[in-house]
């Protein structure tokens, strides 16, 4: 019944088009949280800003005998007043927020099928970050059991499997392998609300990799309770489809204005530093003072930036909209540098070609197409006399001389043959003309390894320019060529 296509493919991100019973939804996309209690921002409004899907929390209308009766007579898509494809969540947060919900996993999904939910989500556990292991592995057990009982219960609506297991990375594995042979339409990773309120970016971005891995690449996943725009280049890059915001509610409720790269007090603002309907039309007084307009601003923020992710996509350029928003906080900063130790994982997925490569900060150079590049070196079957250059210019070097190769450096890349001086990714990567320490290091590094490869079988010169000068990988390559400093 339902099929989720991918469109395009950037790291591990992905333009998707997923099929609902209430039409095609295309990803990444954030849901509003669309609380019936507390609608400041009708569900039918909501697609002005750009939302293609809602989320409403079944168990808080299953708990109101009012809107119980309402849905059960409507369907949630009357009761909500639009038609948009809407998936239920089943009182998971209320059930680690509280400690207890008045119902059990097979009633909430009996009431979200019966209600005409799009994609219904079963009664997980979630599990505190840093709580014991057992208590984590207990939890998941019962998670797991759940999700069967589930997969019983929903025979004609898509279906979320949920990952749990707390900050074991382990756990979240096993929690998403046992998901996936179960078998859902949507995969949820949960349980990241706490995390993500105390800005555990790194953890974050371990959950987000030990999950996928064992995930089905061609299935989409959320990521619950991340709905802050800054988070969304990371979240996407590592293959998460489907995000849910409250935050546009809670922030305005707690007075705070959100940016794609953070969130501001109002009582800071003097001016209002966006373009959006709301900020173009209303005083800064007036925003301050109004938590609709605030919502509706964070709103458009919400959208403008996933639009902005998904054209990053597009384009190939979702690298380097990470490497600009993760400017934002040390955090976040943190969480890229993360992110790089994965870069041989991301390498499989990302795509062979794309834009001309820039490089933005000592995290280009840990770039999964300059890890690509290393490992291609090996291809290099090299004889005679070689020389290795960091002189892009072609100079420096006797007329005299004659080379049967020539490789000049370029960072971070390293050596790339005068043959393939053009090409995509080192022939086409524009570095600022200061290059910092950590792309000379990488760029050293696979010198190392193209004289390793070829030992013995070519003689090298290893002509420097003084910007290298110092450099303890130099000394390092004098055990494999003739190191020439150019004066
Ligand atoms: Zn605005």
């Amino acid at each position: 019944m339902h099929e989720f296509e991918i469109l395009h493919k950037d790291l591990m991100g992905r333009i998707g088009k997923l099929r609902t019973a209430h039409g095609h939804v295309e990803t990444p996309t954030i849901m509003p949280v669309i609380n019936p209690n507390l609608i400041s921002i009708e569900a039918l409004e909501m697609k002005k800003y750009g939302a293609e899907m809602l989320i409403t929390n079944a168990y808080i209308i299953y708990r109101k005998v009012d809107l119980r009766e309402g849905a059960i007579k409507k369907g949630i898509h009357s009761l909500l007043g639009c038609e948009m494809p809407i998936m239920t969540d089943s009182g998971s947060y209320q059930l680690y927020e509280y400690k207890d919900v008045e119902v059990s996993n097979r009633e909430i999904l009996e009431f979200q099928q019966r209600i005409g939910s799009d994609v219904c989500v079963p009664l997980d556990i979630p599990t505190a970050p840093y709580e014991k292991r057992e208590r984590a592995k207990n939890d998941l057990e019962e998670t797991l059991r759940r999700m069967q009982e589930a997969r019983s219960v929903i025979q004609n609506k898509m279906l979320a499997g949920v990952v749990q297991g707390s900050t074991f990375l382990d756990l979240r594995g096993e929690s998403a392998k046992r998901a996936a042979e179960i078998g859902f339409d949507v995969y949820a990773i949960g349980g990241l609300v706490p995390l993500l309120e105390s800005y555990k970016f790194d953890k974050l971005v371990d959950i987000i990799v030990a999950s996928k891995m064992n995930l089905p690449l061609n299935a989409p996943v959320h990521l619950f309770g991340a709905g802050h725009p800054m988070l969304f280049p990371l979240a996407v890059a590592l293959g998460c489809d489907l995000f849910d915001s409250a935050a546009y509610a809670l922030y305005a409720k707690g007075k705070r204005y959100i940016t794609s790269d953070g969130t501001k007090k109002v009582e800071n603002l003097r001016v209002l530093p966006c373009s959006c309907p709301v900020c173009s039309s209303y005083s800064v007084e007036e925003v301050k003072e109004s938590a609709d307009l605030l919502a509706s601003h964070n709103l458009w923020v919400t959208f403008e930036e996933m639009r902005m992710v998904k054209q990053s996509i597009a384009e190939g350029s979702l690298w380097e909209l990470c490497e600009r928003r993760c400017r934002a906080y040390p955090v976040l900063l943190n969480a890229l540098k993360h992110i790089t130790k994965y870069s041989a994982l991301i390498e499989k997925y990302d795509p062979a070609t794309k834009r001309p490569f820039f490089y933005l900060s000592e995290c280009s150079a840990h770039r999964p197409e300059v890890l690509r590049y290393s490992y291609r070196l090996n291809r290099f079957t090299l004889s005679g006399n070689v020389l290795i250059t960091t002189n892009l210019k072609e100079k420096g070097f006797s007329e005299n001389e004659k080379f049967d190769h020539l490789f000049f450096v370029k960072p971070p890349f390293g050596p790339c043959p005068v043959e393939l001086g053009e090409s995509y990714p080192a022939g086409q990567s524009e570095i600022p003309a200061e290059i910092d320490n950590e792309a000379k290091t990488v760029a050293l590094q696979n010198v190392l390894k193209l004289l390793e490869v070829n030992t013995g079988r070519a003689k090298f010169v290893f002509l420097y320019d003084g910007s290298w000068g110092g450099h303890p990988l130099v000394e390092e390559i004098r055990k494999y060529a003739e190191v020439r400093r150019e004066e």
